[in-house]
């Protein structure tokens, strides 16, 4: 069996369309949706998501500004400029782009953006509020993964999916956001025993570990949705997920590319959330 691809991008372009229309009605009721983004130190992978994150703004007509802090710059300073951002009218989504320089608390950091206009979905009242079944403003990839999974016609009720990862930003809210789909929903972490065995059993497989070939098609059950999270740059510079692309999709009914999958995803809801930062912003969300 060769596995269908699910493009990443066509789903974004297809939703930027969309978007482009609440960016338009928004401007009839006097509004255009602001998004900050707060870039510290300088990392080159940092700039690069901001650029794209830039892009991406400009392409659905909402306002974006950047925000710059060298690698020594006082947390003080970044929570101060937060607490501005917090109070302005005309920004509606507020981004610290990760990973900080390890000096800095990025907890404190990211918790000092208030709630309704935390586009990257971290602050504790967004991700608490997904325990009990809601969703303010969701992480951006899970969200993504879940557009896509919906965009693509997977069911999800009554389906095994087993996410690889448990961090704060990917896998724990994505098994919750699954959990309130009625899946049945298994997650591993880097000290499960024997990944096999629980991969076997996947519908939907979601992979976000960070490690090259973690996943390979021998593990997979004939017919699962393989949706690769992982984005790992090689020596020769060339980007890979954490799946064995040609081993899986030889397995696998669908999976995602990388790049090209969950990546623009990710892109397309942080801008999906400012949008809706921006509507609730006047009650119209
Ligand atoms: P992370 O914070 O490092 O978490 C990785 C998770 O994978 C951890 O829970 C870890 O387990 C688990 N893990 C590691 N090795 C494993 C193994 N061999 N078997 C089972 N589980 C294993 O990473 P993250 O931020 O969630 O990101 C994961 C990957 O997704 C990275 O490649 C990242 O670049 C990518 N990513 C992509 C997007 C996108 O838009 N496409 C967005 C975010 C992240 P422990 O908890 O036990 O350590």
């Amino acid at each position: 069996m060769a596995a269908i691809l699910i493009d990443g991008a066509a789903i974004a372009r297809e939703l930027y369309a969309d978007f482009k229309q609440r960016v338009s009605a928004l401007g009839s009721r006097g509004v255009r949706p602001g998004l900050a983004a707060i870039l510290i130190g300088d990392n080159p992978a940092s700039e690069v998501y901001v650029r794209t994150k830039t892009r991406a703004c400009a392409e659905v007509g909402v306002h974006s500004v950047q925000h710059r802090f060298g690698v020594d710059c006082p947390e003080r300073e970044v929570v101060e400029l937060i607490n501005c951002l917090n109070a302005d009218p005309a920004i509606h989504g507020i981004l610290v782009q990760l990973p900080l320089p390890p000096r800095l608390n990025a907890e404190r950091i990211l918790q000092s953006i208030a709630a309704d206009k935390d586009v990257d979905g971290f602050n504790w009242t967004n991700l608490g509020a997904m325990v009990a079944g809601h969703t303010l403003l969701a992480p951006c990839t899970p969200l993504g993964i879940m557009t896509m999974l919906d965009r693509e016609g997977i069911a999800l009720e009554g389906r095994n999916a087993v996410v690889i990862g448990r961090s704060v930003i990917v896998g724990k809210p994505l098994a919750l956001m699954l959990i309130a789909r009625g899946a049945t929903v298994t997650v591993c972490n880097s000290k499960t025993r024997d990944l096999r065995q629980y991969t076997s059993l996947a519908d939907i497989l979601i992979v976000a570990a960070g490690k090259p070939g973690v996943v390979d098609g021998s593990m997979l059950k004939p017919g699962a949705v393989v949706i690769d999270v992982g984005i790992n740059r090689l020596p020769d510079g060339k980007l890979t997920g954490d799946v064995d692309f040609a081993s899986a999709s030889l397995v696998a009914s669908r999976i995602t590319p990388v790049p090209g999958g969950v990546g623009r995803m990710t892109v397309a809801m942080l801008i999906a959330n400012t949008v809706t930062a921006a509507e609730r912003s006047i009650g119209a969300g």
